[in-house]
């Protein structure tokens, strides 16, 4: 029988049913806690087609992965799984109250965000167009189908020299388009130059694609870069503005501060997923949900011990 809980207080509320949280409820289902997953349904990944990568599930279309996940937490009777947007978070530890845009609040003495990162839309006419069908965001996600393809990357200064060094690996025909001043030392010039990738400066006009496969970048100069795929930098903001209300530390990347159970700054604030982390990708956020899920767990059946043994 799951624990029972007179009061009608939650051991957690999850904000955000994605990899990340939908596996922190699996542990917190199997170790018998009461949790409500509140999602609204809007994952970063949505644009694309399949995601690749995730051990025994490569590809898989990201609802699909999200659709068996929903059905084997079925499972387990403590765990619900609620369609609402979280719209306020207040309370401390042991005594958090998660305010809902339908208007309902659940109380609970734990909350996980895992409300994820957005990536905030480029201006570049035409990207919407291919975002998710041969423009992307992560190499490690998406550059085994675009191998050996002539690449564009959008980017700037060290960005740019992060995600072209990466990108190597999956293809020799790459080019720079900065939108605008690179942003590039001299140095990093001259290794880009000595690698034979060209860097174009000119603002992009737009992109040029049919059916969603790009076929290049046309720049304000008159300039055509071909291209059959892009990697660009997206620039991300927090899936939900909670942790910041809430308190959490940052880091200098924008993520969460959690330590490796997700433990925030913030006592019984735990974050998990691609907002609590430099790396994004749906396995990692499914493993940092899972470590969140048994932090909750320990701190929960701690507090637990400490009640029986008459210590409050
Ligand atoms: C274009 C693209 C392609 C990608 N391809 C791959 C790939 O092939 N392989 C791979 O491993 N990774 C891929 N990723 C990365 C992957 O999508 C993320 O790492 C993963 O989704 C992170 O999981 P998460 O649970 O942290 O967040 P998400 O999956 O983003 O889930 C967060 C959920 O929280 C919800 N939410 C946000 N705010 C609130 C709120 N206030 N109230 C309630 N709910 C809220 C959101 O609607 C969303 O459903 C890709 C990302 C992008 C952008």
């Amino acid at each position: 029988m799951p624990n029972h809980h007179p009061e009608n207080v939650l051991d957690a509320v999850i904000v955000g049913g994605g990899p990340a949280g939908l596996s922190a409820a699996l542990v917190l289902g199997r170790a018998r806690k009461h949790v409500a997953v509140i999602d609204e349904g809007k994952p970063r990944n949505a644009v694309t087609g399949s995601t690749h990568g995730f051990l025994t599930r490569d590809p898989i279309p990201p609802q699909e992965l999200r659709r068996i996940a929903a059905e084997q937490l079925g499972q387990y009777p403590s765990v619900r799984l609620v369609a609402d947007t979280v719209s306020a978070l207040t309370g401390s530890d042991g005594a958090f109250a998660v305010t809902t845009a339908q208007g309902q609040t659940y109380r609970a003495r734990k909350v996980l965000l895992a409300a994820g990162m957005k990536d905030a839309p480029l201006p570049i006419p035409g990207l919407a167009e291919v975002y998710g069908r041969s423009a992307f965001v992560c190499p490690f996600c998406d550059g085994w189908e675009l191998r050996e393809r002539p690449l564009a990357v959008l980017a700037k200064g060290g960005d740019a020299m992060h995600l072209l060094k990466l990108l190597k690996g999956w293809s020799e025909t790459l080019a720079l388009c900065t939108n605008g001043p690179s942003e590039l030392t001299d140095e990093q010039k001259g290794e880009l130059a000595q690698r034979g990738i060209p860097v174009y400066e000119a603002p992009i006009a737009r992109i040029d694609s049919r059916d969603g496969q790009a076929r290049g970048i046309a720049l304000a100069d008159g300039t055509e870069v071909a291209c059959k795929g892009i990697f660009f930098r997206s620039q991300l903001v927090p899936g939900a503005g909670l942790a910041e209300a809430a308190g959490c530390a940052h880091t200098e990347h924008g993520a969460v501060e959690a330590d490796a159970t997700g433990q925030t700054s913030v006592p019984g604030i735990y974050s998990a997923g691609d907002a609590a982390s430099a790396s994004h990708q749906a396995i990692a956020a499914a493993a940092s949900g899972s470590m969140a899920g048994a932090g909750i767990t320990f701190a929960l059946n701690a507090e637990a011990w400490q009640r029986a043994g008459g210590a409050g």
